[in-house]
């Protein structure tokens, strides 16, 4: 196998029996003509979820929700839809972030031109539904109008139906013709919404402005989405029953990769369950499986079909199963291993938790990553779930382990995650992980600039412009406790506190 730089660190420190994590480690400066604003930040998540940039956010109840996963796949990167909802509830997740930006709605939701504006708006809310225009159908299912938010909120009587508020000249077309020309169309005619209709007069789609007119807004070309323009998202599943419903509810609301997320991944209930998800869907979705450490771990995951892996056991802020079990891996050693060798069979890897500052992400990809996971990175931002907490002068976020007591005693996904789906009793849990507070630190947007800038520094110091670059010629140095500590600041008193460094 051919050694590069990196491999020749690695098998010294193999042989020397140490393994390293983020704040052992630095990558060495090279020659450099690439410049930090124009290095390209694209990679994959798995063998066909492509991302616009290498982060994705945490499958945790703290974390990610449809809120945060939007924001994600806006910004070009992917949120992955915790379990601890039901099902259903995640299902729903899931479609809030589908139907958020659409370039084509493919089967829009229809009215009865008998409906009141009372019961509409009733199931609108019923079902999670973030948008306002809906085509209306006769009794044939023939298309007589459409109700958009100004209808709604001009209507001064609620039990009004559809057809007395609906607008009934419509600008149509009989065919698909493409985003483009159905913006041309829209701000030709003024009109918000361009339903697709058959020869038979039923609907067959239905463009809206508002979605094509972010889709095509300059400066915004960074949004991570599929082949419909709708943003890109993950789901969480377990093993067995649970993963089989969960992804078959999931996949009708288009998801676009199951992460079959469990603290160990190399274990026959995994291994089946991405058998039986391949069997069943081939290659219908992505499934990315973990968590794994090891190389011969990686290995199986790869064998039964996976098309992703995420590597990380123990390195979470949260984390307490390194303690707890005495296992795991310190996380830059297990990224490069388990890359090393996903990366003969063309399978990204994932680099999930531990990650605390900017620059570890630059590390994460240099040891072979093509992404990076964050959870306490994000816990603490506007759209993560939860309220503020005011705490010793300042505000915070709640920010728990999905392995902890209280995700553990509230939710049977997180004890199955944790491999006690059938503990009872509050005294017989085993947490593999606490509970506790993150800063708040204002919108994704916000935050990603500071993660995404230290990334992209992190690619002009070492001379690379794209990420398979940076995972292709990263070298490391291993730092000293001395070369530790004088990385951060000292001898000074902080006096203000930075947007991208916190002690
Ligand atoms: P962080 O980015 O360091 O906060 O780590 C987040 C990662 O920790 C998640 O993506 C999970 O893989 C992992 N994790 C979440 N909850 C727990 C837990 O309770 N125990 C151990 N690991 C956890």
């Amino acid at each position: 196998m051919y050694m590069s730089k990196k491999d020749v660190f690695f098998q010294k420190m193999d042989e020397l029996g140490l393994a390293l994590t983020y704040d052992d480690v630095r990558l060495r400066t090279s020659y450099s003509e690439s410049m930090p604003d124009d290095v390209s930040l694209s990679t994959r998540f798995s063998r066909r979820v492509p991302l616009k940039m290498p982060l994705v956010s945490a499958a945790m109840d703290t974390v990610t929700t449809s809120k945060l996963a939007i924001e994600m796949a806006n910004l070009g990167g992917l949120g992955i839809i915790h379990r601890n909802f039901s099902p259903k509830e995640q299902a729903k997740e899931v479609a809030t972030v589908k139907l958020y930006l659409n370039g084509i709605v493919d089967t829009p939701i229809c009215v009865r031109d008998t409906d009141t504006i009372e019961s509409i708006l009733r199931r609108r809310d019923e079902k999670g539904y973030t948008f306002h225009s809906f085509p209306v159908i006769d009794a044939q299912g023939k298309l007589v109008g459409i109700i958009t938010k100004n209808d709604f909120e001009f209507c001064d009587d609620a039990r009004k139906t559809a057809r007395e508020v609906m607008a009934s000249n419509l600008v149509l077309v009989g065919s698909r013709v493409g985003s483009e020309d159905a913006y041309a169309i829209m701000k030709k005619n003024k009109k918000k919404v361009l339903p697709v209709v058959k020869n038979s007069g039923e609907v067959d789609g239905m463009y809206t402005f508002k979605d094509l007119k972010r889709l095509f807004s300059p400066g915004i070309t960074n949004y991570n989405v599929d082949e419909r323009n709708q943003l890109r998202v993950g789901a969480a599943i377990g093993v067995g029953n649970d993963a089989l419903e969960r992804a078959s509810l999931l996949l009708e609301k288009r998801v676009d990769v199951l992460v079959i997320d469990t603290a160990h991944g190399d274990s026959k209930k995994v291994i089946d369950t991405v058998k039986q998800l391949k069997g069943i869907y081939g290659d219908k979705v992505d499934i990315v499986a973990g968590n794994v450490s090891e190389a011969a771990s990686t290995e199986h995951l790869i064998a039964a079909g996976a098309d992703g892996i995420k590597v990380g056991q123990g390195p979470g802020s949260i984390c307490t199963t390194r303690i707890i079990a005495g296992i795991g891996s310190p996380q830059v050693s297990a990224v490069y291993a388990c890359a090393r060798i996903a990366s003969v069979h063309g399978v990204p890897v994932c680099a999930d938790g531990g990650v605390k500052y900017s620059g570890d992400i630059p590390i994460a990809i240099g040891a072979g990553a093509s992404s990076v996971m964050l959870g306490s990175m994000l816990a603490g931002t506007e759209e993560a779930p939860g309220d503020l907490v005011f705490f010793e002068g300042r505000q915070w976020k709640q920010y728990r382990g999905m392995g902890s007591l209280g995700a553990m005693e509230a939710n049977k996904s997180s004890r199955t995650r944790y491999g006690q789906a059938d503990v009872e009793r509050k005294n017989d849990l085993v947490p593999e992980g606490v509970e506790g507070l993150v800063p708040y630190k204002g919108s994704v947007r916000n935050v990603l600039v500071q993660y995404l800038g230290g990334l992209r520094r992190g690619m002009g110091y070492t001379g690379t412009t794209t990420i398979q670059e940076l995972q292709d010629r990263a070298d490391f140095i291993r730092l000293s406790p001395a070369g530790s500590a004088e990385s951060h600041p000292h001898d000074v008193k902080i006096t203000k506190e930075s947007p991208n460094y916190n002690i």
